[in-house]
């Protein structure tokens, strides 16, 4: 899509460019931040409920990926993802951070450069790990990564392939198995691999 834009200059007669990541600046460690590596984890997209994983799946990932690597779960996201961070949090069951609604989007820009990795769907933070070149994994379902997948190399995406998708639709008229055949242990392989790359 950047490309598409970008084609956009040509039309003009000005010179296309290349779709490419600028450097990423270096952010401050919020204060808040804990010492030990953290996992951040963005379940909301505020495109619709079409494109967000079930609360269950998240927590059974965040679960495995503290027992494997320690890592401490933070919950982010916007006003609007409010309810969808504490369904998460309800599912894991044990107490986590919830800083859902609670931070400008400096400070959760600040949040993600910090983080060991970042979880999310297709959604503004995972442009936003792209720009700040973190290690994420990024959960696509009803829309095309080949079309608006992050930029770069630091986010891997996961999907998983239905007929009927791509459909860009915000509400899922059918039975969201672009989401719920996406299962927590392809999720935890991407999310491992993507720890143990460089
Ligand atoms: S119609 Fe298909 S691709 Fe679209 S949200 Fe539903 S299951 Fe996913």
């Amino acid at each position: 899509m950047a490309d598409q834009y970008l084609g956009l200059l040509e039309d003009l007669g000005l010179p296309k460019g290349k779709a490419e990541l600028p450097p990423p600046p270096t952010l401050p460690k919020p204060k808040d931040a804990p010492s030990q590596p953290y996992l951040a984890i963005l379940p909301g997209a505020a495109y619709g409920p079409a494109k967000r994983w079930d609360s269950a799946s998240f927590a059974s990932v965040i679960r495995d990926l503290q027992k494997s690597h320690s890592l401490q779960p933070i919950l982010l996201g916007g006003l609007g993802d409010v309810e969808t961070c504490q369904a998460v949090a309800q599912s894991l069951g044990s107490p986590v951070t919830d800083l859902s609604g609670k931070t400008t989007t400096l400070e959760l820009a600040h949040w993600l450069a910090h983080a060991r990795l970042i979880l999310c769907h297709d959604s503004g933070p995972m442009h936003l790990a792209a720009f700040l070149r973190k290690p994420a994994v990024a959960i696509f379902g009803s829309t095309e990564p080949a079309w608006t997948g992050p930029l770069g190399s630091s986010v891997s995406v996961v999907r998983h392939k239905v007929s009927c998708s791509p459909c860009f639709l915000k509400t899922c008229p059918i039975d969201r198995r672009c989401m719920t055949r996406l299962t927590p242990e392809e999720v935890l392989t991407a999310c491992v691999q993507r720890l143990n790359q460089k």
